[in-house]
């Protein structure tokens, strides 16, 4: 069972419920993000777009790069 990333960096084990779709790294509850925003020539499909948003599971650090550098929506 894969562990939460950001835990294990604490030295705690929890279960991860879930995974960065951009680092890749496992995250628990309380360390996984999920937001919600257009797919528009975004990772990891730049060729399509979606008709709808979909959500997305993404660790604070990602989030933090995403939002903070080039969002592009
Ligand atoms: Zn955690
Ligand atoms: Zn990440």
């Amino acid at each position: 069972m894969l562990k939460c990333y950001d835990c294990a960096d604490k030295n705690k084990i929890n279960e991860a419920v879930g995974v960065c779709i951009v680092c890749g790294k496992g995250l628990c509850m309380e360390h996984i993000k999920q937001v919600e925003f257009p797919m528009k020539g975004g990772y990891p499909m730049s060729h399509v777009t979606l008709k709808k948003d979909l959500p997305r599971m993404l660790c604070r650090e990602c989030i933090d790069s995403i939002f903070g550098v080039d969002f592009c929506v």
